[in-house]
């Protein structure tokens, strides 16, 4: 069926008048001092996300709202209260401090979507220490480098993911001074070498005064993949919260009586931005699945929650799109006023998916972890051109550039034409710096201006359209993935001589992590080897980060410098031309 290329939007759809309705006025009016004015604030200056978050609320009228409702695999339902969750995350604050922990050391937080994670990231922040929330489906080998990297002094984590991923390696971990788990089903835990959470937190004072952080004080680190070396820690600071503040009311439209559902999962900076701090900022109710994705039980959730506004990603979409649309029509959501999408391009047939099942299309958004917030979206008040991933938030300037031999850039002002996306350095979520790796983070500016690494076109009416990556990273299911990362790992098996990994498109996922290998001497190709290799892979980086799919080769194709281009191996594996190959090694 042809569908128009714009879904036009008209003040009389709208249940709830959108925050944003002016697209030039209210970008020409904006100011990051209204947005700060707009949050409480610490004496002298001070800002912790925690305090805006959490306490704010639970000293005012919203202290009985909920703030959480979490649902357990089999359907158990907790709320916790803005009252409950202050009284929790100060007794999580004192406990740790207790322990000896201060301002600027790390936690990591390593569990699956379980209240204990919630309570530890914001108690944390309140303890004024730096939070990194590390997902659950990483294998031991990425828990280890990232929490060597960011030199965890404190990890909280249930007991099972203890012994499978961590206990084997913590020898490799001497900075790793406390280890807090959360039991089974609400079991206590007595592993050598740990602290039990539930005892830690009911010997903890209720009472705890928030770390007066300045605004640029750390607050959470991410990780994030590159196309080459160890993963980077992306540094965010408490000021962040005026960005996740200004988008949960501009790109998300949260209202006070919205039920609000994120999908994301924490261990990726959406779970963390909009799954945790956003919603709180704007004191709605958030529902926290902690099950995996399942078409029936996503829109049981939906329905039965009357969730209001949605924010969840195009890999899921393009799962529940693949269930059928009966399965959607079986569960009507009429308080269901607002979809949003991040992570990955969303096919404009995801974007009608929205209207055919619910009748509110998609709206897509874009930003990355590095930006720390949502920079460009569509809105509930403003025409989709499906496909698209919408137009600057107010206080964001985007711009498409070229770069140059010099280290400058080009500016790209005719619309139509392909270009890096840069954003104007001033928002207040840009990562402060990458842990450790200075001269990376430098070489993401030129001038006053950030260099995304994503290449994009802009319209005649200012809507962006993402075209790629300018380099070799992979999005699969939504989750950045490093070649670098998972090569090294293939690289261990004895058998390996070579590996170089790609993002091959894939019609759910996006894309899938595809390997290539050649074999050291001695090694034949074979089934067998190809099972062990995967599987291999599998148990040190995860199911999430490991390759899908392995192909055997002679030999990978490599630069005279070396390195196997990747770019090749795509091209090649796709059926496209492969471009210029002058650099390419003769063997
Ligand atoms: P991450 O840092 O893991 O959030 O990944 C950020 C990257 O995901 C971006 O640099 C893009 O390459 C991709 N991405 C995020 N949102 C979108 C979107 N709406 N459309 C296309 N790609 C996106």
């Amino acid at each position: 069926m042809d569908r128009p290329a714009v879904i036009h939007k008209t003040a009389s759809e709208w249940r709830v008048a959108p925050h944003w309705n002016a697209y030039e006025a209210q970008r020409a009016s904006f100011s990051w001092d209204a947005v700060r004015r707009q949050l409480e604030g610490l004496p002298g200056g001070a800002l912790n996300i925690a305090h805006e978050a959490v306490d704010r609320h639970a000293r005012g009228a919203r202290r009985h709202h909920p703030a959480f409702v979490f649902l357990g695999e089999q359907w158990r339902r907790d709320v916790l209260t803005y009252a409950e969750l202050a009284r929790l995350t100060n007794r999580f604050a004192s406990a740790l401090t207790a322990l000896g922990i201060r301002r600027g050391d790390t936690l990591f937080v390593l569990s699956g979507r379980i209240p204990e994670l919630y309570i530890a990231v914001l108690g944390g922040l309140k303890a004024g220490v730096v939070v990194s929330p590390l997902f659950s489906a990483f294998g031991p080998e990425p828990v280890a480098t990232r929490l060597t990297l960011g030199a965890g002094r404190v990890l909280v984590t249930t007991e099972s993911l203890y012994r499978r991923k961590v206990e084997g390696l913590r020898s490799r971990l001497p900075q790793l001074e406390q280890v807090l788990l959360v039991g089974e089903n609400g079991a206590e835990t007595s592993v050598s070498g740990t602290l039990d959470f539930g005892r830690f937190l009911a010997s903890a004072s209720d009472v705890f005064d928030t770390v007066p952080t300045r605004p640029e004080d750390p607050s959470l680190l991410h990780f994030t993949s590159g196309t080459t070396g160890t993963p980077k820690g992306a540094q965010h600071v408490h000021e962040a919260a005026l960005m996740h503040w200004m988008t949960g009311k501009y790109a998300l439209d949260l209202h006070p009586a919205d039920i609000y559902w994120c999908t994301a999962d924490p261990g990726w900076v959406t779970g963390t931005s909009y799954g945790i701090i956003a919603p709180l900022l704007h004191g709605v109710t958030s529902v926290i699945d902690e099950a995996e994705f399942d078409a029936e039980r996503w829109y049981r959730i939906l329905q039965e929650e009357g969730v209001s506004v949605w924010y969840t990603a195009p890999t899921a979409i393009r799962m529940l799109m693949k269930a059928g649309l009966e399965l959607a029509r079986a569960r009507p959501c009429p308080q269901l006023r607002f979809i949003a999408s991040v992570g990955e391009p969303l096919n404009p047939e995801a974007v009608w998916w929205g209207l055919d099942a619910f009748g509110l299309p998609v709206h897509d958004n874009w930003w990355q972890t590095e930006t720390g917030g949502i920079m460009i979206a569509n809105a509930p008040a403003f025409d989709i051109k499906p496909g698209s991933m919408g137009r600057p938030l107010p206080g964001v300037e985007a711009a498409l550039v070229r770069r140059q031999q010099d280290g400058g850039v080009s500016f790209i002002k005719e619309p139509g034409h392909e270009g890096e996306l840069a954003l104007k350095k001033g928002w207040p979520s840009m990562m402060r710096g990458y842990l450790g790796e200075a001269a990376r983070y430098r070489n993401c500016f030129s001038g006053e201006w950030y260099l995304t690494g994503d290449l994009a076109k802009r319209d005649e009416d200012g809507y962006y359209w993402f075209v790629g990556r300018s380099d070799d990273v992979i999005k699969s299911a939504g989750h950045l993935i490093g070649p670098f990362e998972v090569e090294s790992a293939l690289m261990e098996h004895p058998a390996v001589a070579e590996a170089g990994v790609i993002g091959k498109p894939h019609e759910t996922l996006g894309e899938l992590v595809k390997a290539f290998v050649s074999l050291r001497h001695g090694f034949e190709a074979s089934e067998a080897l190809r099972r062990d290799i995967l599987g291999h892979a599998r148990k040190r980086l995860g199911a999430a980060v490991a390759p899908k799919e392995l192909d055997f080769l002679d030999s990978l194709p490599k630069t005279r410098s070396g390195k196997i281009m990747r770019r090749l191996l795509k091209a090649r594996e796709l059926g496209l031309p492969e471009g210029d190959t002058s650099a390419l090694e003769q063997t």
